[in-house]
């Protein structure tokens, strides 16, 4: 833990006095023990004189509207453009992160941007925005302003969306998603020792977090799985996760498999092969998996959705542009009238493939 005093001082939620003097966050399941001046292994949780704090709360390390594909999520509000932003920090430590400039972000200058929540709903709202992403980062660790923020947006007629790896603590979880409408959830491996080794985390915790959203509460949440090749990419694990998957969680739970490509601490693995994607995508879909996805690949067959009903194609992508719709007014194919599992408006969004970054006026 660092031993920065913290920057700017919002009190924080979700923590205690220990006895020997310490402050505990109770915010994951890393429940950093704290002294005067030290920060959280996230960095931006921080201890000030008595209190926690958050020191990014109302700062951010970037705006961009993205497609709602890209969180990934394919069966919310389809071809929607979502104002996505994120802070700095990570309460993970995976060597294989894809975005280690904001999550390793040590200083907090790097968040250039400053916003309060009703800012970012107004400008998703002007922007043409059908919801907001907390991404990027894990907005875990930013817990407040997300909350803050989401309840900004859902009074502005906005959807709120969270990218996480769900290492999260059950009180902190119960707030946290009550706000959200819908959820991605990174699901890094299938092994304890990968999360132990790799991530500096466990699965266990991960787990309890999508059993909760599956059986507590009706926010839609969809899984990726980044593969990375010998390290979680086998027959056997991609079996064991996606047969958890289809027991716990059912088996209208979306399943992304996206290709790594070498970065931060591990650049000795060489990028995910598409047939790795293809293989995996397989061995979900035998174990009863109705949706599963390839991703950071173009691959228009395994980025589209079948009706499980009668094997239509009902939204057919090619990288993030639909080139197909076939469900009717009800979300239903419009061949069989078989409900597909999911968020859906009478018509699709017809925001593309296209990324445009903003700055936000204040
Ligand atoms: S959120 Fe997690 S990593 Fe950050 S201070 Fe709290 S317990 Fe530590």
């Amino acid at each position: 833990m660092g031993q920065e005093a913290a920057g700017s001082q919002f009190t924080a939620r979700y923590w205690h006095r220990l006895d020997d003097g310490r402050i505990q966050c109770d915010v994951c399941p890393r429940f950093c023990k704290l002294h005067e001046g030290q920060r959280g292994l996230c960095f931006v949780r921080a201890r000030a004189g008595d209190a926690m704090v958050l020191t990014t709360y109302g700062r951010s390390s970037g705006f961009c509207v993205d497609p709602i594909e890209k969180k990934p999520l394919n069966h919310f509000l389809p071809g929607t453009p979502v104002l996505s932003f994120g802070t700095a920090g990570c309460n993970l430590t995976c060597k294989f992160c894809q975005n280690w400039d904001i999550s390793k972000a040590r200083e907090i200058d790097r968040l250039n941007d400053s916003a309060d929540p009703e800012a970012i709903a107004a400008a998703a709202v002007q922007l043409g925005c059908r919801s907001v992403a907390f991404t990027y980062n894990d907005p875990v660790i930013f817990l407040e302003y997300a909350v803050d923020t989401a309840k900004a947006c859902r009074k502005a007629g906005l959807a709120t969306v969270a990218v996480t790896a769900g290492y999260i603590a059950p009180d902190a979880r119960r707030e946290f998603f009550a706000h959200m409408d819908a959820t991605n959830v990174d699901l890094k491996a299938f092994t304890e020792e990968f999360y132990r080794k790799v991530c500096g985390g466990r699965l266990d915790e991960v787990l309890d977090t999508l059993v909760y959203l599956k059986r507590e509460t009706n926010v839609w949440f969809e899984i990726t799985t980044l593969l990375i090749p010998g390290e979680n990419d086998s027959n056997v694990e991609i079996d064991a996760l996606s047969g958890w998957v289809t027991t716990n969680l059912g088996v209208d739970v979306p399943l992304h498999f996206t290709a790594f490509h070498p970065d931060w601490k591990m650049r000795d693995k060489p990028a995910t092969q598409a047939q790795t994607l293809s293989r995996a995508r397989d061995i979900a879909r035998a174990n009863g998996v109705r949706h599963a996805y390839t991703g950071n690949v173009h691959d228009p067959v395994g980025s589209s959705t079948r009706c499980h009903g009668c094997g239509a194609l009902l939204i057919g992508r090619d990288w993030y542009d639909l080139t197909q719709w076939h469900l009717d007014e009800n979300g239903r194919c419009r061949d069989c009238r078989t409900r597909l599992a999911g968020v859906f408006e009478p018509e699709p969004g017809t925001w593309g493939r296209r990324r445009q970054p903003v700055r936000l006026r204040h």
